[in-house]
């Protein structure tokens, strides 16, 4: 079944919060990206936020279960972006707000969620031409950026 529709004027309507990564290759070159088998379209590991989460630890549990992968260093924020779909299964417009981390990790199989039936490690330069959505090829532009800069320090925690 369809689980997402275009938005829907007139229907009532909820925010709602995930987070999530674009994660490069330790050496720069290659981010990790998922085929989402449902709608057939390539994305980054990310999830709804929990009561009481902070972003980054949402955005590290997400990774975890979306690519059992937990060697994951989370680097910057790139950034957030939003946009409306209906969700059939809620009966409501909704609201979503996803903020995307800049994380490294080594080149390794990940172990996939089944709502995906691919995971690949693209370069950089091919990652963009992959995303059906305008936003999501913005953070893909800024996790770019970052990654041309220099590294800031590794996170202590
Ligand atoms: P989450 O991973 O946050 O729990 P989800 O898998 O339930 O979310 P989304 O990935 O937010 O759902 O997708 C919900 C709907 O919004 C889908 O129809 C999807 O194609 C669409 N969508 C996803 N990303 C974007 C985007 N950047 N711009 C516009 N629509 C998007």
């Amino acid at each position: 079944m369809r689980r997402f529709d275009p938005f829907r004027e007139g229907a009532p309507i909820v925010p709602e919060l995930s987070s999530g990564a674009v994660i490069a290759t330790e050496d720069g070159k290659k981010v990790l990206m998922l085929h989402e088998i449902a709608e057939d379209r390539w994305c980054f590991p990310k999830g709804h936020v929990d009561p009481g989460e902070s972003l980054e630890t949402a955005a590290r549990r997400e990774i975890r279960e979306e690519t059992g992968l937990t060697d994951v260093r989370l680097e910057r924020e790139i950034g957030e972006i939003s946009y409306r779909y209906y969700s059939s299964e809620r009966g409501t417009n909704i609201l979503k707000v996803a903020v995307y981390f800049l994380a490294r990790s080594a080149e390794t199989p990940v172990r996939l969620e089944r709502i995906f039936d691919r995971a690949e490690w693209v370069a950089t330069e091919a990652a963009r031409g992959r995303l059906a959505w305008e936003r999501d090829r913005e953070i893909m532009d800024g996790a770019r950026r970052q990654l041309r800069k220099p590294q800031p320090p590794v996170e202590s925690a």
